[in-house]
């Protein structure tokens, strides 16, 4: 599973920002001596499309591992086999119909972040522009790129994650075995489910 606590918490930055021209800084000053490395930032409000976007698919992601996993430990003997999979089936029902099949929100391109010079020292910000009037300020939060960018790739991680999970939910969901075929079925979704929690 995706680490959610490194991508749920990033760094924020609390930034004005003037409307007009798009200069940026903080209230922050320097003591001593400043050394500014350039970095880019998106807004807050985008990140948090994504942030929301991969929270409820990794709990759904949760949800069909923890089916995989009683798949793995279903033991009913052989008579009563047939309700313990008809309660497997429509658990596997039900979260392929939650199944989020929309896309996710786009991650805020390369060319659309805004351009900032951080301190390492005192973090400090400064985004200086031609402003031709007179600034301004809005105060806003903001991510930085990088932060940005590690979520967008969890999320296609948990995606590639979901789609295999999604693929066991479905042989579970339509699993009928033949009468006296109780034993294959149960043996072919165990390691079914097997396989795929060994991966994931
Ligand atoms: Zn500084
Ligand atoms: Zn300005």
């Amino acid at each position: 599973m995706a680490a959610i606590d490194d991508v749920a918490t990033p760094e924020c930055l609390t930034l004005w920002r003037c409307i007009g021209c798009g200069a940026m800084g903080n209230a922050k000053e320097c003591q001593g001596t400043c050394d500014f490395k350039r970095d880019f930032v998106v807004d807050a409000a985008s990140h948090a499309d994504l942030l929301e976007f991969f929270l409820s698919l990794s709990d759904h992601n949760e949800a069909l591992h923890l089916l995989a996993r009683d798949v793995v430990a279903e033991t009913a003997a052989p008579e009563r086999f047939e309700r313990a999979l008809a309660g497997l089936r429509a658990r596997a029902k039900r979260l392929l119909a939650e199944a989020l099949g929309e896309e996710p929100p786009q991650a805020v391109p390369p060319d659309e972040r805004a351009e900032i010079w951080l301190c390492v020292s005192c973090d400090m910000v400064e985004a200086p522009r031609d402003c031709l009037g007179i600034c301004i300020r809005r105060n806003g939060d903001f991510v930085r790129g990088k932060d940005h960018d590690a979520l967008s790739a969890q999320i296609e991680s948990a995606r590639i994650e979901s789609r295999s999970l999604a693929a066991l939910a479905r042989q579970i969901g339509w699993a009928t075995p033949r009468p006296g075929q109780f034993e294959r079925t149960r043996g072919a979704l165990r390691t079914m489910a097997l396989s795929l929690l060994a991966t994931a």
